[in-house]
């Protein structure tokens, strides 16, 4: 059985190891050690990857109680080889997980919540609660939890004998088989965990609560720590400046910035709309009553309402069809058809067919698209002497 050297000492980032096993396995190598710094994956933290000998260790996993590393090159048993992990990869999860035990440990003292899934990356955890909190709570907790990396505590981890567990109380996400091994965080959690922890507090830096949406009937938070909350900081810090130059606001205003040019826009949106109306009734005045069909040409930044408003009031001056095509030649033309005469669902196939178009609706207004050119159209509409 492999010797674990990550669970008594979780910045054991080198070692030496004697090799006991080496099997090909899909194309890589399955290895087995005397000793091992690398974490298999567990509770919720993935394995580690790194160096052995001369070759990549992949991925690191637990089967039947043995870690084995997945290595991008063979091993010869009996050889002595160094292990390196990839320190920094493996010291983010560690300040990730090491915060949501804060995280989870606080929310459960001060509130009762049970943590009742969990999912982690090296940037970041979600954690799903078995009750709602409200946005002051979640304030609280974020600053609570922040406290407690800032005093620094140490993290201790150990098997307690089984008359110690009996008088423990602690949290556990799943049944436990074997020792249980606890880790603790004086005064705010006691947990079953497998996984390798920072040592002190303070070395999560930071812990900051990203997001936190309803889910099944409690609560799914994402959270990150460490250097995932540097990352955080920095991309925000980034996506600030960028907003700033494009508003020319300082970033501490830049909601108000955001707010005043969303109004502007909504002020343009109006007047163009009031514009375009003016123009389709002007359009619509214009034209002479006639007892066959009318057609309209508007270029292609003309909105949908419009053109519908232009087909409702350009039906009542025809007898037939009053068809609005909105677009051009290149692009093609969307179109609106209105009539009160014309049932316009029935027509609607022999429309399409003619325009080489698609669309369709009611008898009284049908809509779509065609990609006939314009002198088609008139034709369909006007016949060949009409122009
Ligand atoms: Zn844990």
């Amino acid at each position: 059985m492999t010797e674990r050297l990550y669970d008594r000492d979780s910045h054991r980032r080198e070692f030496r190891a004697a090799v006991l096993s080496c099997a090909p396995e899909s194309g890589r190598w399955a290895v087995i050690l005397d000793r091992s710094a690398f974490f298999p994956a567990g509770g919720g933290q993935a394995g580690d990857t790194g160096t052995l000998g001369g070759g990549r260790v992949l991925d690191t996993e637990e089967r039947d109680g043995e870690v084995i590393h997945l290595c991008s090159d063979p091993l010869t048993p009996g050889e002595t080889v160094t292990g390196t992990l990839d320190w920094s990869l493996r010291f983010a999860r560690m300040q990730i997980h090491s915060g949501e035990h804060l995280v989870s440990g606080t929310a459960h003292r001060l509130w009762g919540c049970e943590n009742v899934g969990f999912h982690m990356t090296e940037r970041s955890a979600t954690l799903d609660f078995d009750r709602e909190l409200t946005a002051d709570q979640l304030r609280e907790l974020e600053r609570r939890v922040n406290e407690s990396v800032w005093a620094d505590l140490p993290i201790r981890v150990f098997y307690p004998s089984p008359e110690e567990l009996e008088k423990l109380v602690f949290r556990q996400k799943k049944a436990l088989t074997g020792p249980v091994r606890l880790v603790e965080i004086p005064g705010v959690d006691l947990c079953a965990c497998c996984a390798p922890h920072v040592e002190h507090t303070g070395e999560i830096g930071l812990v900051r609560l990203l997001d936190a949406q309803r889910h099944r009937g409690g609560i799914r938070i994402t959270m990150t720590a460490g250097r995932g909350a540097w990352e955080n900081a920095f991309a925000m810090g980034e996506s600030a400046d960028a907003l700033s130059r494009l508003f020319s606001a300082p970033k501490d205003a830049l909601p108000a910035a955001a707010e005043r040019v969303l109004s502007e826009l909504e002020n343009a949106r109006q007047a163009t709309a009031a514009m375009e109306r003016r123009y389709t009734a002007l359009l619509a005045e214009s034209a002479h009553d006639t007892a066959g069909d009318l057609c309209f040409f508007l270029p292609g930044e003309m909105s949908a309402a419009a053109a519908r408003e232009l087909a409702e009031a350009g039906k009542k001056k025809c007898g037939g069809i009053c068809a609005v095509f909105a677009g051009d030649d290149e692009t093609g033309w969307r179109y609106v058809m209105a009539s009160e005469s014309v049932d316009l669902r029935a027509k609607a196939k022999e429309l399409n067919a003619a325009l080489s178009g698609r669309g369709g609706g009611s008898s009284a207004m049908i809509q779509g698209g065609a990609s006939a050119p314009r002198a088609e159209i008139e034709r369909v509409f006007y016949g060949e002497d009409r122009r």
